[in-house]
């Protein structure tokens, strides 16, 4: 199968039935760069709206955690994409939102430690990579609706979906933000790697109304966000 932007796409193991017709299911796609507020505006809009929250961004922080685990240069794509065949990743959900696990551990707060951090968009930019994780982005659509965030949802994981926010912020704000929780984390320099590189880089998706969220808070951010989606089409409960 081919996926948009001519990505093979693998089947997905974690497919499961939900008993609802999966072509009534809808997908929001938040992108936006690290630190812009988009996973908190994604679960607040899922517990409005009644949809699961997927985390694409836990998804490639978990195969970057394992890769250093294993001792493999996260620079090293074949090495990566060899140890992909070898390991098992199952995801689901809680009923609220996404969860992983590799090889029957979940890696918890350590997915959003310093050294996954700084080795993340590198993982994230081998197309091997790429290729396994959108086949287990796109199966959560088949099980129900949901609002799933990260960097390339709208342009690769669900370009037909017409529910499309890019959430951004000024840079400050965001280091800032990023700051606040307590994390190490070099955001302008995942950015530029995230947005330079050649397979499903950073992009404002065709569609996607820009949120700028520097001089929001997140009430206000989620009412913006409710108010595009309405606009788009999103049947949003009164
Ligand atoms: O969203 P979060 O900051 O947790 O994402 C971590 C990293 O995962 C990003 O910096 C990016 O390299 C990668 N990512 C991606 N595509 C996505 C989600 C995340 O490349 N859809």
């Amino acid at each position: 199968m081919l996926g948009s932007g001519g990505l093979p796409v693998e089947p997905n193991p974690c497919r499961v039935t939900s008993g609802s017709d999966p072509s009534l299911h809808h997908a929001i796609a938040i992108d936006g760069p690290a630190a812009s507020g988009k996973s908190t505006l994604a679960k607040r809009l899922a517990g409005k709206l009644g949809l699961i929250m997927v985390n694409s961004g836990a998804m490639y922080r978990a195969i970057t955690w394992k890769t250093l685990r294993e001792g493999i240069d996260p620079h090293d794509a074949a090495g990566v994409v060899a140890m992909l065949d070898r390991i098992s990743i199952r995801c689901g959900d809680d009923g609220i939102g996404s969860t992983i696990t590799i090889d029957g551990v979940d890696p918890g707060e350590q997915l959003r430690g310093e050294e996954v951090n700084a080795n993340v968009s590198a993982v994230a930019a081998i197309p091997g990579v790429r290729r396994k994780l959108i086949g287990l982005q796109r199966g959560y659509l088949d099980r129900s609706s949901i609002v799933m965030e990260g960097r390339d949802i709208g342009s690769v994981v669900f370009p037909e979906t017409p529910f499309k926010i890019y959430v951004d912020a000024a840079e400050h704000v965001r280091a800032a933000r990023r700051g606040d929780e307590g994390q190490v984390d070099s955001i302008a320099r995942r950015d530029a790697l995230d947005s330079a590189r050649a397979t499903a880089p950073l992009v404002v998706a065709p569609g996607a109304v820009v949120l700028d969220t520097t001089d929001l808070d997140i009430d206000a951010a989620v009412d913006a966000a409710v108010a595009i989606l309405r606009r788009q089409g999103f049947p949003v409960p009164d």
